[in-house]
């Protein structure tokens, strides 16, 4: 069995991976049988009809958006993901993100390293007695939400599929938007999903309210979004999603109050070790 690795994963998987087949890097593509893939390589209609005897395609990961699924089914391919590895990860940066915007963090550093003392510019805000509310609350929103609780937040969220949570209190959409200090969001991109967070939403916000995305870039309207960075109604955003791995003419780069990640919701060295573990998993399980 032919095993490409496409993308960035976990450097000791390939030995790992030795016992199943042989393990042939990006530049092997066209003799791939199983896929390896994460964000960057786009599996679309094209890429397939390059790779004759593609069997499996596993995607290191949540989101199954790079993955062209339905003409996968077409052509008998057998399309995994690694879902539940991710959750931590993310969370953890959506953390990260909510208080690197609210503690002026980067702005402070790039002051500090310029030589300027931007003390009265990084006032900051407390993540404690603020409310959090969630778009999703699915595994790595409930994730955020029991570290939120920890921090002295109130949690509520709104999931269209979801019904019951033990960490946040499940609200309509509109009440969410309209009570959260902090917003974040935690769904796949799909058609319904796509541009929620647009001008009208954000309208119904808090002003002053801060805006969290490691979803998908494409959940918001990113000109609404520098719209209302550039007047005030959103006092930040912070970002680690976009239309494209790495984007292109995004408006946000020039947008005040942002901090802005390469999409790295998924980057921590335990995660590609947990991915890479149930990469082993499901090939041992087509061979048992
Ligand atoms: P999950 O499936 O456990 O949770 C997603 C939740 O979104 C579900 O509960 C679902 O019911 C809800 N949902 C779907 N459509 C909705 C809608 N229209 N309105 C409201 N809620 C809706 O997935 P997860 O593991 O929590 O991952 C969530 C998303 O995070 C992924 O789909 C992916 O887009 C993103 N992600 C980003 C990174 C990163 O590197 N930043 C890494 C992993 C995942």
């Amino acid at each position: 069995m032919k095993i490409v690795i496409s993308d960035a994963f976990d450097p000791g998987l390939p030995a790992k991976l030795a016992r199943y087949g042989e393990v042939l890097d990006k530049a092997h593509l066209a003799s791939a049988e199983v896929l390896l893939v994460r964000s960057n390589t786009k599996c679309t209609r094209a890429l397939i009809d390059t790779i004759p005897n593609l069997k499996l395609i596993i995607r290191g990961g949540v989101g199954l958006d790079n993955v062209d699924q339905a003409y996968c089914a077409e052509k008998g391919i057998e399309v995994f993901n690694t879902a539940a590895a991710s959750s931590v990860s993310v969370a953890e940066l959506a953390i990260a993100l909510m208080l690197a915007v609210s503690s002026k963090i980067t702005l402070g550093h790039e002051g500090m390293v310029k030589g300027e003392w931007r003390k009265k510019a990084c006032e900051r805000v407390e993540l404690f007695g603020k409310t959090l509310g969630l778009i999703g609350a699915g595994r790595i929103a409930t994730e955020v939400a029991i570290r939120a609780r920890a921090f002295g937040m109130k949690v509520i969220a709104y999931d269209k599929y979801v019904t019951a949570s033990e960490h946040a209190e499940l609200l309509p959409l509109d009440e969410v938007i309209k009570a959260a200090d902090y917003l974040s969001l935690h769904t796949p991109l799909t058609p319904e999903t796509r541009g929620m967070i647009n001008a009208e939403r954000i309208a119904q916000m808090k002003p002053g309210a801060i805006l969290i995305n490691t979803g998908r870039g494409a959940c918001v309207v990113e000109a609404d979004v520098v719209a209302a960075l550039e007047s005030g109604h959103l006092a930040g955003f912070g970002n680690d999603v976009w239309l494209s791995d790495p984007p292109k003419d995004s408006p946000l780069m020039a947008a005040p109050n942002t901090v802005l990640l390469p999409h790295i919701g998924g980057s921590t060295q335990e995660n590609l070790l947990r991915i890479g573990d149930i990469v082993c998993e499901i090939l041992e399980g087509r061979r048992a």
